[in-house]
């Protein structure tokens, strides 16, 4: 291995800017490779953007923290709301985490504000080559580098040597395809709808971060930094609805107004459907090659993990390629980060969102009211609560997956 050849990072979504950033930041080349172009980088769907404290530590260490705080929202609560009584079960507040953490709550702070924050840092990082509009298309490996494949901005085929290729192209990675790696679990059969509405829900007693069980209809709500502000509501759709009937604003506002039990006219700012999937690869790490984030493990958003979750992929391995780049660890350091990032996707990331889930959707009322006791009395203990938070907001995914070797 050439000590000159960079790291290649394909993505520059949350994850692969992290990582670009954190290496760069321990002296090591990048060249990050991003299939969008400058002029549409910031046209994507509105997708994850609850920033757990874990997380935010992450992003004040790349000095990309300070320049989220501005354009988000604190949030230290959040809610638990049984929708068929209409009544609040449980408030949660990280308050309780203040001698834990320097971030003692949520960020909510969209996935588009938090890679346009990155990459502006990424760009000005001058061991961070990034290349946008450049099309990774597929790798070969040896003992000694990494050849990576791209069609580039020019519309060239262009092979980039690297010392490491890190997968960070999201769920559809072409690096887990081309490795023949599992993608293992299962996708939901129902899809999500997100409405999108510029309407203030404290007004009816909600806080910023809302996740309300129903037998019916689950769904979570939340408040994103304006202007105008907005609020992102998700309810679960029969797989064969139909998308365009879904998507009327006649079906929207009905939606809204049933949810809410009132009648009024909402300022409906957007939507979209998305199917979920829980999946994780069977392996992180061929050789050379190496998955993070949604290339590596896809969960549903309810508990908001998928990015954070990612993001802390990025950290433990930047620190871990950065010490073998430096001599002061051996390769084998990749395979412990597959042991501890694969065992957090599973163990935590997984296994929580689906617990997530099953709480909202449960359908027996025994099992609804023994649910709703146990967050009660979670939430009424501060002892309890402040345990219940330690592993919401990551803290214990990390600490366990430290004593991993
Ligand atoms: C509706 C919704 C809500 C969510 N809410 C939350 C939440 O609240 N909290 C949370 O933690 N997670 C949430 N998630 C999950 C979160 O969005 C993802 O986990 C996160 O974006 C993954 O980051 P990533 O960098 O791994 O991949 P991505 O964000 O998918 O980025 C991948 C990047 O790679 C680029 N790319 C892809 N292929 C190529 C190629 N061939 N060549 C070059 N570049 C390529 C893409 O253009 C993109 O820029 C949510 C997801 C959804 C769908």
């Amino acid at each position: 291995m050439s000590k000159s050849d960079p790291i290649v990072v394909v993505g520059a979504g949350p994850v692969g800017l992290c990582l670009a950033l954190a290496l760069a930041q321990q002296d090591v080349s990048v060249v990050l490779v991003e299939s969008m172009t400058d002029e549409n980088f910031l046209d994507q769907v509105p997708r994850a953007g609850s920033n757990h404290p874990t997380t935010l530590e992450f992003f004040d260490r790349i000095g990309l923290y300070d320049r989220m705080e501005p354009r988000g929202l604190i949030a230290p609560k959040f809610h638990y709301w049984d929708r068929q009584d209409n009544a609040l079960i449980a408030e949660f507040d990280h308050a309780l985490l203040k001698d834990d953490t320097k971030f003692p709550f949520v960020l909510q702070c969209e996935r588009i504000k938090i890679i346009e924050e990155a990459l502006k840092l990424a760009k000005a990082h001058p061991l961070i080559d990034v290349r946008m509009a450049t099309e990774f298309l597929g790798f070969t490996q040896n003992a000694d580098a990494v050849l990576v494949q791209v069609k580039n901005a020019a519309g060239d085929a262009e092979t980039i040597r690297g010392c490491y290729l890190v997968s960070a192209e999201g769920a559809r990675s072409i690096a887990r395809k081309d490795l023949n790696l599992e993608f293992e679990g299962f996708t939901y059969p129902e899809r999500t709808i997100n409405i999108e509405v510029a309407y203030d829900f404290r007004k009816h007693g909600y806080t910023e971060r809302n996740y309300i069980s129903d037998p019916v209809e689950y769904s979570n709500l939340f408040h994103w930094k304006g202007p105008p502000d907005r609020w992102r509501i998700h309810f679960p759709t029969n797989i064969d609805d139909d998308e365009n009937e879904l998507k009327r604003p006649e079906a929207l506002q009905k939606r809204l107004q049933q949810f809410l039990g009132i009648d009024h006219e909402f300022e409906i700012c957007g939507c979209n459907l998305y199917t979920v999937h829980q999946r994780v690869a069977a392996k992180f790490r061929v050789g050379r090659v190496v998955l993070a984030g949604d290339s590596a493990h896809v969960n549903s958003p309810i508990g908001g993990m998928g990015l954070n979750s990612g993001v802390h992929d990025a950290f433990n391995l930047a620190d871990k390629l950065a010490r073998i780049l430096h001599g002061s660890a051996d390769d084998a350091e990749l395979d412990r980060y597959e042991r501890q990032r694969r065992h957090v996707a599973v163990q935590h990331t997984q296994a929580g969102t689906i617990r997530n889930k099953r709480l909202l959707e449960e359908r027996d009322p025994a099992v609804r009211k023994r649910n709703h006791d146990e967050l009660r009395r979670q939430a009424e203990d501060p002892a309890l609560a402040r345990k219940f938070l330690l592993r919401t907001a990551l803290f214990d995914s990390l600490r366990e997956a430290e004593q991993i070797l």
